[in-house]
C-alpha cells in the first residue's frame, strides 16, 4: 500500500518551480534582504487578500499575536480569553506581553468559542479576547465582536490556520481589530521557513507594530527609536516565496474544499462525529478532523494500512505544565474532545480516491472496534 502523506507540500511547490527557482535572484538583484520592496508588495498584496487597509510582515505568528497585544496596550495585570484547545503559540503571546491568560471552553460542534462562554469569562480585568478559527473554520465573529464591544474589551484574531476562510462573506482576520497570521511552511500559505503578518484597517496600531518590530525605529529616520522595540521582521526571500505562493491559495483552498466534502460523504453512514462547520463560515480546511472513542486504535490502525494522521492537540493548553495555574479550572469539552479528536490527511493535492482509501480503512476498523454497533445500524 503506497504511503498516505499528512501533508504533501511538494506537490504544491512542484505546480510553481520554475518561477519559485527565480527567487534567489530576484532577491539577489535587490540587495534587500530584510524588508524592502518585496516584503512591501507582498504586505500590500496580503492586505488586499484580506480585505483589510495594511499588512505588517513579521517573522512567525507567534510574534504577530505578541505585537497585536503589545500594540494594543496589554501588559501586566490584565487578563486575556483564550480557547483551551490551540496552539500554545496563542498563549505564548499572552505570557510574552506580562499578561494572564484566562482559558475557556468551546461549542461540542465546532470546538470553537462562543461568545456566552467568553462572556461570562470577562472580568473587571480583561482586557482582550483572541479569537482562534481553528481547523480553518471562523469563529462567529458577529457575536463575539458585540459581547466584546458591550465590555470594552479588544478583539484579536488568531488566523493561523485559516488563510482564505470567510465569516458571512469577510476573510478571517479582517473581522475584528487585528488578525494575525503565520506563514509556517504547513499553514495553508506557508513559506520555506518562519513567517507571519499582522492585517488590521487601524493606521495607529499598524504603526505602532511596524515600528515595535524594526527595534521602536521611527517611519523617516532609522537612528530613532521611540518606543522599546525589538526584531521580529519579515525576511524578503520569504515575502517573495509567499507573493508567488498566494496567487495559488484560492484554488489550493478549492481543492482542500472539495476534499472535505468527499470525507464527509463517505464518513457520513459511520458511527464517528465530524467537526462541523457552522452555517455563515467557510473554512479554509486547514485540517479535518473527526472524533471517535476509539482514536487511539483507529490512528495504529490507520497507521498499519500507511495512512498519516494527526493530533490537534493531544494535551489542551490549560493541562500543559508551562500553563497551570494556581487555580485550576475544569473545561470539560476540550478536556473530552482531546482524547477523542483525530486529524486525516489534508491538503490540496489529496486526491478523492485517496479520501475514499482512507474512509474504507476508518470504517474498516470501526467494524473491528464495535461490529455489534454497526450491525444494529
Ligand atoms: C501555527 C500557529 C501559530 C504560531 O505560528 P508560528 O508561525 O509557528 O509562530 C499560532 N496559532 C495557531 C493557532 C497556529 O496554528
Amino acid at each position: 500500500m503506497s504511503h498516505v502523506p499528512f501533508l504533501d507540500l511538494a506537490a504544491m511547490h512542484s505546480e510553481l518551480m520554475p518561477e519559485l527557482d527565480q527567487v534567489w535572484k530576484r532577491v539577489a538583484s535587490t540587495s534587500s534582504f530584510i524588508g524592502g520592496e518585496l516584503v512591501e508588495r507582498f504586505e500590500a498584496e496580503w492586505a488586499a487578500y484580506c480585505g483589510t487597509k495594511y499588512c505588517v510582515g513579521l517573522s512567525n505568528g507567534t510574534s504577530a499575536l505578541q505585537l497585536a497585544l503589545a500594540g494594543l496596550g496589554i501588559r501586566i495585570g490584565d487578563e486575556v480569553i483564550v480557547p483551551a484547545n490551540t496552539f500554545v503559540a496563542t498563549v505564548e503571546a499572552i505570557e510574552a506581553v506580562g499578561a494572564t491568560p484566562v482559558f475557556i471552553d468551546v461549542n461540542p460542534q465546532t470546538l470553537l468559542m462562543t461568545a456566552s462562554v467568553v462572556e461570562a469569562a470577562i472580568t473587571p480585568r480583561t482586557a482582550a479576547v483572541i479569537a482562534v478559527h481553528l481547523y480553518g473554520q471562523p469563529v462567529d465573529m458577529d457575536e463575539i465582536c458585540r459581547t466584546a464591544s458591550a465590555a470594552g474589551i479588544a478583539v484579536i484574531e488568531d488566523a493561523a490556520q485559516a488563510h482564505g476562510a470567510t465569516w458571512n462573506g469577510r476573510r478571517a482576520g479582517s473581522l475584528s481589530t487585528i488578525g494575525c497570521f503565520s506563514f509556517y511552511p504547513g499553514k495553508n500559505l506557508g513559506a520555506f521557513g518562519d513567517a507571519g503578518a499582522v492585517v488590521t484597517n487601524d493606521d495607529a496600531l499598524a504603526e505602532r507594530i511596524r515600528s515595535m518590530s524594526n527595534h521602536g525605529r521611527a517611519r523617516d529616520n532609522p537612528h530613532q527609536h521611540e518606543i522599546v522595540g525589538n526584531n521580529y521582521r519579515l525576511d524578503a526571500l520569504q515575502a517573495a516565496i509567499l507573493s508567488i505562493k498566494l496567487k495559488r491559495l484560492e484554488e489550493w483552498n478549492a481543492q482542500r474544499r472539495r476534499a472535505a466534502k468527499t470525507y464527509e460523504s463517505a464518513l457520513a453512514p459511520l458511527p464517528l462525529e465530524i467537526v462541523k462547520t457552522a452555517p455563515g463560515a467557510v473554512s479554509s480546511h486547514h485540517l479535518f478532523v473527526i472524533m471517535t472513542e476509539h482514536r487511539d486504535d483507529m490512528r495504529r490502525a490507520l497507521a498499519a494500512e500507511n495512512i498519516a494522521t494527526g493530533i490537534h492537540y493531544p494535551t489542551p493548553c490549560h493541562c500543559q505544565p508551562a500553563f497551570m495555574t494556581k487555580r485550576r479550572v475544569r473545561l470539560p469539552v476540550v478536556e473530552g474532545a482531546a482524547r477523542r479528536i483525530l486529524s486525516l490527511p489534508m491538503y490540496p493535492h489529496l486526491s478523492d480516491s485517496t479520501v475514499g482509501r482512507v474512509a474504507d480503512a476508518i470504517g474498516q476498523a470501526l467494524r473491528e472496534f464495535e461490529p455489534l454497533e454497526l450491525l444494529a445500524s
